[in-house]
């Protein structure tokens, strides 16, 4: 018998296997690591983009994080699409309820096709609410934007913003810079003891990053379940994110998903 790192999804699945809870779940289980699930939404999805999507009543999500706390040793977890105000708070009382303290936040909004993962009048309580209760905060330049409340055009813009986000109560913050398009990608990481770089890459041309930050957020949710501290966590779903890109797979019509084989 093995004994195994436990962590939790807290996200919307994709039928299309790419994004979601199922990107997640790969992730995780690349990373050697054991994942709960609670399904906040239910999205029709494929490379193509969301057909249609159904919220999670919140007596299920409840049901949900009571089965798995009620059996499960879980080390981290982490959040993705939460929807509407509706389930973000239901899920911000269980995590207090349940005292999960190594929680990555991955504050979803939109998907790459456009469609909205998480209504507008939800925005203030995940600021409120949520961010208080992240050790890291994931969010790419657009998400960064509708955080913060303005455009974030240069550097010094992008090392403000982090500061805000903590300032908001995310104890570590990650801004990924993958959606600007400059030649490198440059994410910007700013610590609880506020040691700050970036982190560079060579950026990779392809279409296929469907379930990015998914990838990003369960990868350094991994790293923290094993133990791992924040800036090792940071590094390392950085690395592993680097890698399902790099050896994309070829499957569905459009904006293709990762390899988490790789
Ligand atoms: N669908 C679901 C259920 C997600 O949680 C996410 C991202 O978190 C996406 C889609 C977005 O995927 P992408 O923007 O990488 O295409």
């Amino acid at each position: 018998m093995n004994n195994v790192a436990e962590a939790l999804i807290i996200a919307g699945s994709d039928s299309g296997g790419g994004a979601g809870v199922q990107a997640d779940i790969k992730t995780m289980q690349a990373c050697g690591v054991y994942s709960t699930n609670v399904i906040v939404a239910i999205t029709a999805q494929n490379t193509l983009g969301v057909q249609d999507s159904l919220n999670i009543p919140v007596s299920l999500i409840n049901a949900q994080f009571s089965s798995i706390f009620a059996d499960f040793n879980i080390k981290a977890a982490k959040t993705g699409m939460l929807a509407d105000r509706v389930s973000l708070t239901c899920v911000v009382e269980n995590i207090i309820k349940f005292k999960i303290n190594r929680l990555v936040v991955d504050p979803v909004m939109v998907a790459k096709g456009g469609a909205k993962l998480l209504n507008d009048d939800a925005i203030v309580t995940l600021k409120k609410q949520l961010l208080p209760l992240a050790l890291i905060t994931t969010p790419n330049l657009p998400e960064a934007q509708v955080i913060v409340g303005h455009k974030i055009s240069n550097q010094n813009d992008i090392m403000q913003a982090a500061k805000k986000i903590q300032a908001m109560g995310s104890k570590n913050v990650i801004i990924k810079g993958g959606h600007d398009d400059k030649k490198r990608v440059r994410d910007f990481v700013l610590l609880e003891n506020q040691k700050q770089f970036f982190l560079e890459s060579e950026r990779i041309e392809t279409n296929r990053t469907h379930g990015t930050g998914d990838t990003l957020s369960s990868a350094i949710t991994s790293a923290l379940a094993k133990g791992h501290s924040v800036e090792e966590a940071i590094r390392f779903g950085r690395k592993v994110v680097t890698k399902t890109i790099e050896f994309g797979i070829i499957v569905g019509h459009g904006h293709g998903p990762l390899n988490h084989w790789a």
